[in-house]
């Protein structure tokens, strides 16, 4: 399983890129970051775009994204979402008034993409992979995701505040090589962490102790201006002894 970070941060910012996970070239993990990262070819490679949660960070790219590869791509974009993912955009980005329609453009039978509801602990497959999003506690609906193929998972934790259902998901996993967390605030901001559903690193620490398998462990949503700051809290953490990663150092991993 081939991963590309596009961006794995929580603002946008000199250096700072939002999320979007596009794994095997073809399924995209949220929209945060898309048309500074890849190819007008590579981007109309994507046929699969699965969200986390409605959070501008997340979807800031999608509309972009449709009006550049408009009547390039050979097949319709797929969005999936739970319902009120794919209903707060419909309602508030695809109305006609933030930004066309494009499910019905140029024609309602050759529209750019159409949507597809996925429910919590069902496994879809895309892209040569199985996906399966869980339900995680953030301040709106989110999911987090399993992805696997024959011979590896790699959990995504999406944006959340400490969990017990990613916890559960992750224990359960078979051949679980990665697991991407969030890690949003400092320790000193823990009290804004908690009031908008996010993770920092004592937090991390702390829930750490309920994961039993051992795998490479990386940090994602680093807020703008804040990487030194938890690049340092983020080197005192291990894991079954082995330390753990921030995703803003790597481009593109294998799993
Ligand atoms: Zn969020």
């Amino acid at each position: 399983m081939k991963l590309d970070v596009l961006g794995c941060d929580g603002g946008r910012g000199l250096g700072y890129k939002t999320t979007s996970l596009l794994f095997n070239d073809t399924v995209l993990i949220d929209a945060g970051t898309i048309q500074s990262e890849l190819t007008l070819e590579r981007a109309c490679k994507i046929e699969h775009l699965f969200f986390t949660h409605t959070h501008f960070d997340h979807i800031v790219d999608l509309p972009f994204f449709l009006d550049a590869t408009f009547e390039r791509r050979k097949k319709p974009l797929t969005i999936y979402g739970s319902a009120n993912t794919l209903k707060t955009l419909k309602d508030h980005v695809f109305n006609n008034k933030i930004w066309p329609d494009f499910s019905v453009l140029p024609t309602p039978d050759k529209g750019q993409f159409t949507m597809k509801e996925i429910k919590p602990l069902e496994t879809y497959r895309a892209g040569g992979l199985n996906i399966m999003p869980f339900n995680v506690d953030h301040s709106v609906p989110t999911f987090g995701y399993k992805l696997s193929d024959e011979s590896s998972s790699v959990i995504f934790s999406a944006d959340t505040s400490p969990c017990q259902e990613l916890w559960r998901v992750a224990n359960e996993a078979e051949h679980l090589k990665g697991l991407i967390m969030d890690m949003s605030f400092p320790i000193s901001e823990q009290h804004v962490a908690n009031l908008s559903g996010h993770t920092t690193a004592n937090d991390l620490e702390h829930e750490l102790q309920n994961f039993n398998q051992d795998c490479d462990i990386y940090t994602f949503s680093f807020k703008v201006g804040m990487a030194d700051i938890l690049d340092e809290e983020l080197a005192k953490l291990s894991h079954k002894g082995r330390k753990l990663h921030s995703l803003r150092d790597h481009r593109t991993l294998s799993f």
